[in-house]
């Protein structure tokens, strides 16, 4: 709808130089990926987006919407929209959404913006002008092109660089913002850690989104936060130390690309062999440990931060933390503090690449002709 000539017009006939959209947290991420619309913030800048004064409407669909949405926009001009059933917020329009009726009802909200924007105070929008470049909508697919190209696609590239050292293993690092926490501080001082660390990290989610801002998925500008060895690897093959895959309901992809790691083979048999851990640093959607649930059935070391809802009981605690690995190879884990819980991921790869007998560097002998026969 916001191509639409005749809707682009109607904003010109109205003093605007377009239509712009922006995206907020997951919704972003897939809009992104799909469209190539830019993001404006993760989940804990909802509200901040509204007080640039720049906003004409904000269509919300299903989670992760704050109620105190129509409260700030009734200090601006901005009408909130709820497009699902299940959401409505009062002091909200509400436009339900259809698929058989997703282009017109776009054009409805799209010309309710046109018709806003006469109400803009001019002289009280003020729009941060910090943009970050980013590299995003990678998929497990996507990845086998970027290792080999179309003739041969292989995650091998990978896998070599995972065994000879360049790159010490993989970390997803996903999820939301935490209110109880400086935003996006806990993702950015892990993630910071682990690359540096030659760590190659996958991201989903509004924790991909505060990378981005940090600069860490930039394929230029990102490289110079990655350890020697990453950066190596990275600048090969022209990807930033970070990978987006998503948004928060697609980190089954991240789990994809582990599942193909282990298919390309030399680095066990199974996910829970890999040199691999999974962290949401700042959950606090109650999906999220679902998510994590399955990433720990199916072989990951998983680790939680911000808060930890078992601790009221000792033996399910020590179930999650501990005696599950036998059961899936796979376990939970709490620490809130970034610098600790980066350390923890650090000792579960290395201790993976030990079992692996890939913990030491091995020197390359060049056989020649006497030394071959001698092995025959
Ligand atoms: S990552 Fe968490 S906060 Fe962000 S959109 Fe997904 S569920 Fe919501």
């Amino acid at each position: 709808a916001a191509e639409d000539n005749e809707l682009i017009n109607l904003a010109k006939s109205k003093g605007a130089k377009g239509i712009n959209i922006g995206g907020i947290c997951c919704t972003a991420n897939e809009i992104l990926m799909r469209h190539g619309i830019s993001i404006i913030g993760n989940f804990l800048n909802q509200e901040m987006a509204i007080t640039t004064g720049a906003v004409e409407v904000m269509v919300v669909d299903v989670q992760c919407i704050m109620a105190s949405l129509p409260e700030i926009a009734f200090c601006y001009h901005t009408k909130i929209i709820t497009t699902s059933e299940k959401a409505k917020i009062p002091g909200a329009i509400h436009i339900q959404f259809t698929e058989e009726e997703a282009l017109q009802k776009a054009k409805e909200i799209v010309k309710m913006a046109i018709e806003n924007f006469e109400k803009r105070n001019k002289e009280n929008v003020l729009i941060p002008q910090k943009i970050s470049n980013l590299v995003a909508g990678f998929s497990y697919e996507s990845i086998y092109y970027i290792l080999g190209g179309r003739f041969r696609a292989s995650y091998k590239p990978l896998n070599d660089n995972i065994i000879n050292g360049r790159i010490r293993g993989i970390a997803g690092v996903v999820g939301c913002n935490n209110p109880k926490v400086s935003h996006d501080q806990i993702h950015i001082k892990l993630v910071s850690k682990l690359i540096e660390n030659n760590v190659l990290v996958l991201q989903t989610g509004c924790s991909a989104i505060a990378c981005a801002k940090a600069g860490f998925l930039d394929s230029v500008k990102g490289l110079d936060y990655a350890g020697k060895g990453l950066r190596e690897v990275c600048e090969a093959v022209g990807i930033p130390p970070v990978i987006h895959m998503g948004s928060c309901v697609d980190n089954s992809r991240i789990l994809l690309a582990a599942t193909c790691v282990v298919k390309e083979g030399g680095l066990g048999d199974d996910i829970s062999e890999l040199p691999a851990a999974g962290a949401a640093p700042e959950w606090m959607s109650e999906k999220a440990l679902s998510i994590g649930q399955y990433f720990v059935s199916s072989g990951v070391f998983v680790v939680f931060g911000v808060n930890w809802p078992t601790f009221g009981s000792k033996n399910l605690t020590k179930y999650l933390f501990e005696d599950i690995e036998k059961e899936v190879g796979g376990k939970w884990a709490y620490e809130p503090d970034p610098d600790k819980m980066a350390d923890l991921i650090l000792k579960h790869i290395d201790e993976k690449r030990k079992k692996l007998g890939i913990d030491k560097a091995r020197e390359r002998i060049l056989y020649d002709m006497a030394m071959r026969r001698e092995l025959e």
